[in-house]
């Protein structure tokens, strides 16, 4: 394999800014100030946040403080999924039951809808196409994975998801050995990076504070401390993610768990022709290490995966940088998929991190007595969350300071959701590892064996891990 990715691009943040070039960071932050609201992180969490509360209180003064440069996280390096899943209903269904979690669905399936609305609405180009997302599966455990998935997103109100079979699977895309798949309209490809830019653009225009270059290293009640001084507000609100343990006091809070990603060179006709794809639907498999990926504005496939899952003691990557190992996994995940383009180039590959927090459920949430907020914890669903996310902690500001009443979405069963902290080191490690090896182990035993039962072992590294 190693011969097709051989002078491949590694790191550079992530294809997406190769594509469209590094932006020339804003200035840090001068020296104290103050605010009336302080975002601490420049990724779709924190711009969101910030647009929609200018948006309803323009008089608001509100900063955002990024320590790169907005869209340094994963927010400038994921697959371009916007669609409609998040992290954590079903416990929600457990906790709040299957009315609030529904709440939770439908909102999300109207989140889709809602970023392209703004994008549209703000000019900003993010080379969008709503093909919604389509889930394929490749053996006879996946389909019975992907027929129970279909039941049970039908089960939370999506009447318009489709299950296909393998000849109608096919004429949307030829995948080998596909036998099966489902589809929902909730879902769009989008180019990340053209969307941080603009959405970053778009803020600023409406007279939000954006220092670049700028870490926070403590966040503590109406304050967020960086090197070059700190800023006062009656609002602080944490949108870290991935990078969230590196904030004192909250190592143990999300586990930033790596994901990697590669973008062949753009295909020639003839290697579309042979693929299909004309409804540039997201793309994603049942595998329990499952791989997600987009067919790019500019005809190339962008694909990913887990890498190396997790690097000891929460550290993060080096703008992207990956291990050949890793690249040589997704490459074979391609050519498993499209065998018709074994020995296509690899143009780049690149990482990020994501926030995981110890029961998978993603958060928003404003405390009340310390105005301290954050939300995220979104695991691999992010692009679209966000959104939710930052209309939610609007709402929650606004009411909090008395601009606004509870709103439909302050009562969603994400918001104030509390969850423990990681395991110390080297548990975490070991957890973390263990599972996504075990994972694979499945995987490659469901291929073997044929069989239409999922591996029990994948069972148990779910319950270890706390997914279920
Ligand atoms: C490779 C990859 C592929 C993905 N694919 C998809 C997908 O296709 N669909 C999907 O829905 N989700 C996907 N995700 C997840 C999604 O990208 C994220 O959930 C989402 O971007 C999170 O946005 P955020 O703003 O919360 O975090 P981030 O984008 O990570 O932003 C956090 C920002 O905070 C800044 N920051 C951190 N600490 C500090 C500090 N102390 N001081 C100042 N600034 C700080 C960082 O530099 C960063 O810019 C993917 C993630 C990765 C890594």
């Amino acid at each position: 394999m190693s011969s097709s990715v051989g002078n491949v691009v590694n790191g550079g943040v992530s294809f997406w800014y190769a594509d469209d070039g590094l932006p020339a960071p804003r200035e840090p932050l001068p020296g104290d100030a103050s605010a009336d609201v302080v975002v601490v992180g420049g990724g779709y969490t924190g711009l969101w946040t910030a647009y929609y509360l200018k948006k309803a209180a323009p008089s608001l003064r509100v900063t955002v403080l990024e320590q790169k440069f907005c869209g340094y996280g994963a927010s400038g390096r994921n697959g371009g999924w916007l669609y409609n899943g998040i992290a954590g209903r079903d416990r929600y269904a457990r906790l709040h039951g299957k009315e609030a979690a529904g709440r939770l669905q439908r909102a999300m399936n109207d989140t889709v809808d809602e970023v392209v609305r703004v994008a549209a609405e703000e000019g900003i180009e993010a080379d969008v196409h709503q093909g919604g997302v389509l889930e394929v599966a490749y053996t006879p455990a996946q389909l019975a994975r992907l027929k129970d998935f279909h039941a049970h997103e039908l089960s939370f109100g999506e009447k318009d998801r489709e299950l296909y079979g393998a000849k109608e699977t096919a004429e949307r895309i030829r995948i080998a050995d596909a036998v099966g798949s489902t589809w929902t309209p909730h879902g769009a490809r989008l180019h990340p990076v053209k969307l941080v830019k603009g959405l970053a653009a778009a803020v600023e225009a409406l007279g939000v504070t954006i220092h670049e270059q700028t870490p926070v290293t403590e966040i503590r009640p109406k304050h967020a401390v960086t090197p070059y001084g700190t800023v006062r507000a009656p609002y602080v609100l944490r949108c870290t993610e991935g990078f969230t343990a590196n904030l004192k006091g909250q190592r143990r809070t999300w586990l930033p768990m790596n994901s990697s990603m590669i973008a062949t060179e753009p295909l020639t006709d003839d290697q579309w022709a042979r693929i299909g794809w004309e409804g540039r639907e997201t793309l994603g498999d049942m595998a329990h290490a499952y791989m997600y990926a987009q067919r790019t504005a500019d005809g190339r496939i962008a694909l990913g995966g887990r890498g190396v899952p997790y690097r000891f003691g929460s550290r993060t990557d080096n703008d992207g940088r990956t291990q050949a190992s890793t690249v040589d996994a997704l490459y074979e995940i391609l050519v498993r998929l499209f065998p018709s383009l074994t020995g296509v180039r690899v143009a780049h590959a690149w990482s990020g991190v994501l926030g995981v927090p110890r029961d998978w459920c993603a958060t928003v949430t404003l405390d009340r007595s310390t105005g301290l907020g954050w939300a995220g914890g979104y695991v691999g669903s992010g692009v679209a969350t966000t959104n939710l996310a930052g209309r939610t902690l609007r709402d929650l500001v606004l009411r909090d300071s008395g601009g606004a009443d509870a709103t439909e979405l302050t009562g969603l069963p994400w918001v104030g959701h509390e969850v423990r902290k990681w395991e110390p080191e080297p548990f975490r490690w070991i957890g973390v590892h263990g599972m996504y090896a075990t994972y694979r182990t499945a995987d490659r035993r469901e291929t073997a064996t044929h069989s239409p039962e999922s591996s029990r072992l994948a069972r148990i590294a779910d319950r270890v891990a706390g997914r279920h």
